[in-house]
C-alpha cells in the first residue's frame, strides 16, 4: 500500500497578524509548523502501513524552508519525503497548488492513496484536496474520522455535522481527514536524529514536468481586491451575575433584537 500525504508549513499561531502597509501576512517572529491536521493524516497513513505493508511519502510545495516540516514527518516515521519548489510557483492561488501538487503526483507514480488535512490553519480554503482529486481524475473522500480497507476498496467513515457517513470507493483514492481520527504521535530525539539523516529529494517544475501557464501567478485565476483584519468595534453588552440569575434577561434582549 503506497500512501502519499501531502503536507502544509503553516505558521503556529491562532492569531494571524496581517501587515497594514502590505496587506500580506506577517510571518517574521512566528514559528512554522506542520498544518496540525496534516499530522493526523501523517498518522493515519503511518498507522494503514504498519498493519498493511507498503511505504508513505511525504509531499509538499513550498519554499526550501518547508524541508523542516518534512523531515518532522519523517521522524515521526514516514518513509520518503519530496519538496516541490521553484520560483515559478510563486503566487499560486488554489488551484495553481493542486495542479502543481497532481503533477508531482504524477512524477511520483504508482498509489493507492493521498491524504491530506480538512483544511489549513492560515489559508483555510479547503480547496487544495478536491482540486488534486480533479486534476488527477480520482475519488474524493473528506472529513474522514476512520477508515479500514478491504481489498482495492477503502471504506471511510466521515463526520458530518450531528452524524456519521460511511462511503466506500475503489482505490487509488483522496481522503481527508479531521483531527479526530487519532493522536498523532510525538517522535523522540532519536528518531529526530534519524530524520536529519534522512534524504529529501528535491524537484522543481521540470522534474513534475508542470507547465508554467498553469503555475504561479499565470496559472491562477484568484484576484485578491482587499485584505483587511476584521475589527471587532460593534457595540457589546455584558450581562453580570449568576447564569440563572441573568439567563432570562439575556432571552429577552435577544428577542428584543430579533435574533431568537
Ligand atoms: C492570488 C493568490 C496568491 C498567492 N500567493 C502565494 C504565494 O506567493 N506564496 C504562498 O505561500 N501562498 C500563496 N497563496 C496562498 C496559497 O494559494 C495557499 O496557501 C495554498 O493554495 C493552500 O491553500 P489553503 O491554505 O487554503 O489550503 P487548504 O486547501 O485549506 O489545505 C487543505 C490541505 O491541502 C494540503 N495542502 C495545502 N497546501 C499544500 C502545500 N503547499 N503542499 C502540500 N499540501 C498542501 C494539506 O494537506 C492541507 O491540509 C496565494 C493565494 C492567492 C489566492
Amino acid at each position: 500500500m503506497n500512501i502519499i500525504v501531502c503536507i502544509k508549513q503553516v505558521p503556529d499561531t491562532s492569531e494571524v497578524r496581517i501587515d497594514p502597509e502590505t496587506n500580506t501576512i506577517i510571518r517574521e517572529g512566528v514559528p512554522a509548523i506542520i498544518n496540525p491536521f496534516d499530522e493526523n493524516a501523517i498518522e493515519e497513513a503511518i498507522q494503514l502501513v504498519e498493519n498493511n505493508g507498503g511505504k508513505v511519502t511525504v509531499l509538499t510545495m513550498g519554499p526550501p524552508q518547508a524541508e523542516t516540516a518534512l523531515r518532522e514527518a519523517l521522524a515521526m516515521g514516514a518513509d520518503e519525503a519530496i519538496l516541490v519548489s521553484d520560483r515559478c510557483f510563486a503566487a499560486s492561488d488554489t488551484l495553481a497548488t493542486s495542479y502543481v501538487l497532481a503533477s508531482a503526483i504524477q512524477s511520483i507514480g504508482e498509489y493507492d492513496l493521498i491524504f491530506c488535512g480538512k483544511q489549513a490553519f492560515d489559508g483555510d480554503t479547503a480547496q487544495v484536496p478536491p482540486g488534486i482529486a480533479e486534476h488527477l481524475g480520482i475519488a474524493q473522500i473528506t472529513f474522514a474520522i476512520g477508515m479500514e480497507i478491504d481489498g482495492k476498496k477503502v471504506r471511510v467513515r466521515r463526520l458530518l455535522e450531528d452524524e456519521f457517513e460511511i462511503t466506500e470507493v475503489k482505490m487509488p483514492a483522496l481522503v481527508t481527514v479531521v483531527k479526530q481520527i487519532n493522536d498523532p504521535r510525538r517522535p523522540g530525539i532519536k528518531s529526530k536524529l534519524a530524520a536529519k539523516k534522512k534524504e529529501i529529494v528535491v524537484w522543481d517544475s521540470a522534474c513534475i514536468e508542470a507547465e508554467a501557464c498553469l503555475c504561479g501567478f499565470d496559472g491562477s485565476p484568484t484576484r485578491v481586491m482587499r485584505t483587511f483584519a476584521p475589527t471587532h468595534d460593534h457595540p457589546t453588552e455584558k450581562f453580570e451575575g449568576e447564569p440563572r440569575d441573568v439567563a432570562g434577561a439575556v432571552v429577552d434582549r435577544l428577542i428584543a433584537a430579533q435574533l431568537v
